[in-house]
């Protein structure tokens, strides 16, 4: 029994032995099965890992494993798939980056890490090489132009702290040359949950070119393109703020008008490229004479304009005096030498307007005073006003009163001094104005000389003077009629044939016509003028200089001009008495004179002592209210004959009958 208790229990243990070892077999061999897959599986990953995203486990079969090796495989396919997405949009990306005219960043905000594209570095020029440059967002910060930093900071700020979602920003940015260009900066932010900023990126790009346009257009629209003055625009603008600020300040401001005598003539006879030469210089000699502060701008056509900020009516005064020896040096353009002379109006806030549109049009007012009176300039003065207030409609009235033979002409006498015989009148223009009442010369002389009215009023004055000699000499009077030439029709060639057609056509002997030219007539361009009188001369028509002793000229100087006679100024005659110095003047030019061969006149004579004291001079001729205002052509008739048979009886006493 007991063997057989022995034997079962090694039997069992025997079994027991099998069965372990069998199990220990089976379970190795599992295991390793178990453990190959496994393996596999990590070895995928690990290759997955180390960059082989081809990489696929393929293992088959049902257990877990095989299922966890599907799964790999399905996301290592994914994410390949999801690559390839990826990589096509970074080749797009790229070739519009490459292909785009702008350069484009990036800002990672929390790292402070900033990515600036090839063509962003481009544009500033900075080489891919340059050590200086880095990729943090001061390298964009750095480059603002100073006067541009504060504005392009805060529209930064005002991104990051959420007020605004996107940045567009003008401004200048420096090349590594040193030399800024004009940038848009467009941006985009993006934020966390939190909504703080993390990243913004966006273009930029060069917009120099357009940037220097707008600059042009905008200058060109603010200046004159000729004179490369400001413009009316811009002065009105000035002017508003200097108003301003003299308000504040309890100052004055001056507006100073100012307009080129006869500067149409200059343009009509010598031709647009030397009127244009003439407003370019007195441009410059304006824009030499003012303080920065001061404003000269070109008001179109010879109108020039000023604002003087700051300014008493005598540092006003003083300026003008600068300005007006400056405009004096003549000025040469191709071989024309040129005198220009100047009006100038001046008008002051507080004391005149308050206004710009005030001020301007009294300044414009005092300059039409300063033409008409001859006087350099003129502060305005209320009783300014009554004839320039409507100049634009007192031209277009004088047009129409020419070409309906509307103006009239008063004749003044002209007074042998030695015999007391009167041989000739001289033609004084006057316009009957339907509401203005009878308007004189200096009124609308200057208008009809700026309009390019001038010469066909010079011919009406002509011809109705050339009618009116007839008239007297079938009367039995022989009256020389003197006609006054303003500068533009003593520069234009075609005169002296004119005078010859109205000459013959008239049938009128040409010693009873001679013209009256002034210096400044001359001197506006001496060579043409020359020209012209010499031809007149040599149709035998008389010419004097008048107003002599007013121009610049001297005496020596107007006898190489084929002249017959000068006209001393009545400035000189009218206080002879009382002024030595004109006396001596009068004297000296008498003198003078007659050495030369010259006639001599003197207007303006009032008194019977000024005449006697002319008569005693030797003066040859003499014009004035003491024979006669000048008056319509009956009664210079009349008062002629009457003087005629008794010369005691001045002819200023005879009225009309
Ligand atoms: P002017 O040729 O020197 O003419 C003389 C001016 O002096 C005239 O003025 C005349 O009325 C004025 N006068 C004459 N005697 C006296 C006097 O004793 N005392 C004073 N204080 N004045 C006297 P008016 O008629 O007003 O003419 C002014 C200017 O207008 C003329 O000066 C002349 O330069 C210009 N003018 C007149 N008619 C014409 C014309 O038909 N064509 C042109 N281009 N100019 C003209
Ligand atoms: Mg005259
Ligand atoms: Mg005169």
């Amino acid at each position: 029994m007991f063997d057989s208790i022995k034997d079962a229990r090694n039997l069992g243990i025997t079994i027991a032995i099998g069965g372990m070892a069998i199990i220990a077999v089976v379970g190795t061999l599992m295991g390793y099965l178990l453990t190959r897959r496994l393996e596999i599986l990590a070895v995928a990953a690990q290759r997955f890992a180390g960059g082989d995203l081809q990489t696929k486990a393929g293992l088959t079969g049902k257990d877990e494993v095989a299922e966890v090796g599907r799964a790999f495989d399905q996301m290592t396919a994914k994410i390949q798939e999801h690559i390839g997405i990826i990589e096509t949009s970074n080749q797009r990306f790229a070739l519009a980056v490459a292909g785009s005219n702008d350069g484009i960043w990036d800002w990672d905000i929390a790292r402070d890490e900033a990515y600036f594209s090839p063509r962003w570095r481009e544009m500033l020029e900075i080489e891919a090489d340059d050590p200086t440059f880095q990729n943090k967002i001061s390298t964009w910060f750095e480059r603002i132009h100073a006067d541009d930093y504060k504005m392009v900071r805060a529209a930064v700020d005002r991104v990051l702290l959420a007020s605004d979602e996107s940045l567009f920003l003008e401004h200048r940015l420096q090349k590594n040359t040193g030399k800024y260009i004009w940038v848009l900066m467009r941006g985009k932010v993006s934020r966390d949950s939190e909504g703080k900023a993390i990243r913004m990126s966006g273009s930029l790009s060069d917009i120099t070119e357009r940037k220097h346009q707008e600059v042009t257009i905008q200058h060109q629209a603010m200046h004159d393109s000729m004179t490369n003055l400001p413009n009316r625009l811009v002065l009105h603008e000035r002017l508003r703020l200097a108003l301003q600020e003299a308000e504040r300040e309890q100052t004055s401001v001056a507006v100073l008008m100012m307009d080129l005598d006869r500067f149409k003539e200059i343009n009509d006879t010598l031709g647009h490229h030397v009127g244009d030469s003439v407003l370019q210089e007195v441009a410059a000699r304006l824009q030499n004479l003012v303080r920065k502060s001061d404003t000269v701008a070109r008001f179109g056509g010879d109108e020039f304009a000023m604002v003087l900020p700051s300014v008493s009516t005598a540092t006003a005064v003083s300026v003008i005096n600068k300005i007006l020896k400056a405009i004096e040096p003549t000025v040469i353009v191709d071989q024309h030498k040129l005198h220009i002379e100047t009006s100038i109006g001046i008008a002051l806030f507080p004391q005149h307007g308050q206004d710009p549109t005030a001020l301007i049009k009294f300044a414009d007012i005092a300059m039409y005073a300063a033409k008409r009176a001859n006087s350099g300039y003129a502060i305005y003065d209320s009783t300014h006003d009554p004839h320039s207030a409507d100049r634009l409609v007192l031209t277009a009235n004088l047009r129409q009163a020419i070409e309906a033979d509307e103006l009239t002409v008063h004749y003044q006498p002209k007074i042998h001094l030695a015999t007391g015989e009167v041989t000739g009148v001289e033609a004084l223009v006057r316009w009957p104005h339907p509401t203005l009442g009878l308007l004189f010369p200096d009124t609308f002389i200057p208008l009809a000389e700026r309009c390019g009215l001038i010469n066909p009023l010079t011919f009406r004055v002509l011809e109705a003077a050339i009618q009116q000699h007839q008239r007297w000499l079938r009367d039995g009077l022989k009256l020389a009629i003197a006609i006054n030439l303003s500068a533009r029709t003593l520069q234009d060639l075609n005169f002296p044939t004119q005078v010859a057609a109205s000459m013959q056509n008239f049938g009128i002997d040409s010693k009873y016509i001679e013209f009256e030219i002034t210096e400044t007539a001359i001197m506006a361009d001496p060579v043409r003028a020359l020209k012209v009188l010499t031809e007149l001369n040599q149709m035998e028509i008389r010419l004097s200089i008048d107003d002599f002793g007013t121009g610049y000229s001297s005496l020596a100087y107007l006898q190489k001009l084929p002249v017959q006679a000068v006209k001393i100024d009545k400035s000189f005659v009218i206080d002879l008495i009382s002024n030595p110095s004109n006396l001596a003047i009068v004297r000296s030019t008498l003198d003078l004179g007659h050495n030369l061969g010259l006639q001599v006149i003197a207007e303006g004579v009032e008194d019977r002592e000024t005449y006697l004291m002319l008569k005693s001079l030797g003066c040859d001729m003499a014009q004035g209210y003491f024979f006669s205002h000048p008056a319509g052509a009956e009664l210079i008739a009349q008062k002629i004959k009457l003087f005629s048979s008794d010369q005691h009886l001045p002819m200023r006493e005879i009225r009309h009958a």
